[in-house]
């Protein structure tokens, strides 16, 4: 093997290990550094890529070696070894840390950790300012959190077009992580629980105390990606659909940037716009069944018998559950030919039983024998997803009520979900009047 050769197997296998500690994928090498992106079979929705500079290259290679990794469930990554964890954020309004830096006042001591900031103050040389980190420690001096510039484990993308050379700016750019520092250093799993805990609790009452808003980044590249269903149509017509006001708001919404991403937000819209549908469904149901009474061959008005079935029968479509409603306007308003459609093009590794949603929702079975009718399986679905979505009685005695939280696992998956709701409710406000 000659020694060019030896050297590339060293780079490759180097960049293997940045690969798996970035969760990132390399694209190409140039001057000072390399570019990453985000690993093409993840089916990003967006091309994003990252200038890794050669000195944060190594600060990888050595974070790698000692066992750093991943979070799994938000962006961020994990050092065991240093009793360290970095999470990336979103920053969800004006941060006055920044814009009212001196007058604030940090509850920090002196520590044994290995801060890069310290003292806690960061000089940006790209918009030539100064400003505080935000930097606290606990009463025992052994734990701190701080909001700082990022490491080189959490980059920041360039510019949203990929295939570009980052300007000399871009290449030292640098966005607010939240960092937690513990000593003595602890187990991944450990450091993982505390450090969430820790984050959660910082980032609420910066929220509350101090009107800074950041959020923890959920793991986007696991999101599902938005479907279509059926082909698309080019004849733009003239309207003939009635939408009330608030429907429209409601199914406009999860369209909208600020729902993006959010799939149980998304999943209730489309839910609320069913329920405002329940009361005309309700009422045309009874009616119905009331004038089945009425025209039967056995029905006399002089029978108090008579009367009584017709008071029964309103007695009980008045007890109707919301699951048995949602039931009733499926089978009204959703044709069962657009049900199997909409299951036959998504096939069963979401709706089947080894489904990523679990928790006590229903899988919905198109093949088989005896199975309940689909409008009942899909109504029972949506109505058990719709329940652990706004019930946050996380109690384990009940799996069924189970929380379904807006950052979990499950929701990145909901996807296929939200796309079923929007569908019924698109069948629903064309059939529903
Ligand atoms: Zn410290």
């Amino acid at each position: 093997m000659s020694r060019t050769t030896a050297k590339e197997d060293e780079t490759s296998g180097d960049l293997g290990r940045v690969e798996k500690v970035l969760g990132l994928e390399f694209r190409d090498t140039i001057i000072g550094g390399y570019i990453f992106g985000l690993p093409r079979d993840s089916k990003p929705l967006v091309g994003v890529e990252y200038f890794i500079s050669e000195a944060a290259f190594n600060e990888c290679l050595d974070a790698s070696n000692r066992g750093a990794q991943r979070m799994v469930d938000h962006e961020g990554w994990l050092d065991p070894e240093q009793g360290f964890a970095e999470f990336e954020m979103s920053q969800m309004a004006i941060n006055p840390l920044t814009r009212k830096a001196s007058e604030f006042q940090f509850d920090f001591h002196p520590c044994g950790h290995p801060h890069e900031f310290e003292p806690p103050t960061w000089i940006d040389q790209v918009n030539n300012f100064i400003t505080p980190v935000a930097r606290v420690t606990s009463p025992d001096r052994s734990t701190c959190i701080e909001i700082s510039p990022n490491t080189a484990l959490c980059p920041v993308p360039l510019d949203g077009r990929t295939g570009r050379r980052p300007t000399d700016s871009e290449k030292v750019r640098r966005s607010a992580t939240l960092k937690i520092f513990v000593h003595p250093p602890t187990t991944a799993q450990d450091l993982t629980r505390r450090s969430r805990e820790l984050a959660n609790s910082f980032l609420f009452e910066l929220s509350t105390r101090n009107r800074t808003h950041f959020a923890l980044r959920p793991k986007l590249s696991r999101l599902v990606p938005k479907q279509s269903y059926g082909p698309m149509n080019y004849n733009v017509r003239f309207p003939r659909s009635v939408v009330p006001d608030n429907v429209s708001a409601l199914f406009s919404m999860p369209m909208s940037i600020s729902a993006r991403g959010n799939t149980t937000l998304s999943f209730l819209y489309y839910y609320q716009v069913l329920e405002h549908y329940f009361p005309t469904i309700h009422k045309r149901e009874a009616i119905k069944k009331i004038r089945r009474i009425i025209r039967s061959l056995d029905f006399n008005e002089g029978e108090d018998q008579s009367i009584l079935k017709i008071l029964n029968s309103a007695e009980r479509t008045k007890g109707e559950s919301d699951g048995d409603q949602l039931r009733a306007l499926l089978e009204y308003c959703v044709s069962e030919e657009k049900l199997k459609q909409f299951f036959t093009l998504q096939g069963d590794a979401h709706f089947g039983s080894k489904g990523p949603i679990q928790g006590g929702v229903r899988p919905i079975l198109t093949k088989g024998k005896d199975l309940p009718p689909l409008h009942s399986q899909v109504a029972s679905r949506v109505y058990q997803i719709r329940n652990r979505i706004v019930h946050a009685k996380d109690d384990s005695r009940f799996e069924e009520s189970k929380v379904l939280l807006p950052l979990s696992q499950e929701a990145m998956a909901l996807r296929p979900d939200v796309d079923l709701v929007r569908l019924l409710a698109t069948e629903v406000i064309c059939n529903g009047r």
